[in-house]
């Protein structure tokens, strides 16, 4: 009888303790919300990964985790290709995309876009030896490498008589160029002025203007809540001058005359 009575009076310990850690848990503040985001990590300097490293690098990883912040959200980050970011959103896969994807009318039908954030637009680039290509008129019938699914890939394809070879990555995309085995290359301006500043410039060049004016927006399944969220976050971060710092931090001045 005393053991029974021991054995319940262990138990009722036991359940009391159990009670008070889960107390404990509900006073500590909620567990915050994952946010699944999509990138293609190979498009420096707005997402990338430094060498040997899987963290996620650049201006687009800075913007999405401060704005993961102030939605009270973590933010975690995965690494596909950029023409599966659209259809992994529609499947459900993942939450965000944010790749330095331009809001383009087409994209538009099939998901939704925050506001713009970064101003962009398309150039060529070519081998530093090659002198008969001043702009995207002298590529006619040329070699173009593109990365896949990307608006520099739908303005190649617009070139008469152009051969377009489309990468998974915009690493082999510049490889390509630089082995010869393309006449240039088709892609967004910061990312082609980058390129050339971390040692690209030895072997290649932008040639012409600025083609098409581009705006990145971050991306959502048509109709997510999260779309408004990210906008208010995103107008927070404009307010409170931390968008500023980062695209000081990233661009710097000289980038910006670009
Ligand atoms: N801005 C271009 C696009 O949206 C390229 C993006 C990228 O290569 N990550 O198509």
């Amino acid at each position: 009888m005393k053991k029974l009575l021991m054995m319940l009076l262990a138990l009722c310990l036991c359940a009391g303790m159990v009670a008070g850690c889960g107390g404990g848990d509900k006073k500590a503040a909620a567990p915050q919300k994952a946010l699944k985001v999509g990138t293609e990590p190979t498009f420096a300097p707005f997402e990338f990964q430094k060498k040997d490293s899987k963290d996620f690098d650049g201006f687009d990883m800075d913007l999405i985790r401060a704005i993961g912040q102030k939605m009270n959200a973590k933010v975690e980050i995965q690494n596909m290709g950029f023409d599966a970011l659209i259809p992994a959103l529609n499947a459900g896969n993942i939450d965000i995309a944010i790749a330095g994807m331009s809001i383009t009318p087409e994209r538009q039908k099939a998901i939704d876009f925050s506001e713009p954030y970064y101003k962009s637009g398309l150039v060529v680039v070519v081998n530093k030896d090659n002198t008969t290509t001043k702009s995207i008129a002298d590529l006619k019938g040329k070699k173009i490498a593109v990365q896949i699914g990307t608006t520099g890939a739908d303005k190649a394809g617009k070139v008469e008589g152009a051969k377009v070879t489309a990468f998974n990555t915009n690493a082999e995309v510049f490889l390509e160029l630089k082995n010869k085995g393309v006449d240039a290359v088709i892609i967004d301006s910061p990312v082609a002025a980058y390129y050339l500043v971390q040692g690209g410039k030895d072997s290649a060049k932008i040639v012409g203007d600025v083609m098409e004016a581009e705006s990145y927006g971050i991306a959502f399944k048509k109709g997510s809540k999260l779309t408004a969220e990210a906008n208010k976050a995103l107008a927070d971060l404009h307010k409170s001058g931390e968008y500023d710092k980062l695209y000081q931090k990233w661009f710097g001045n000289a980038a910006k005359a670009k």
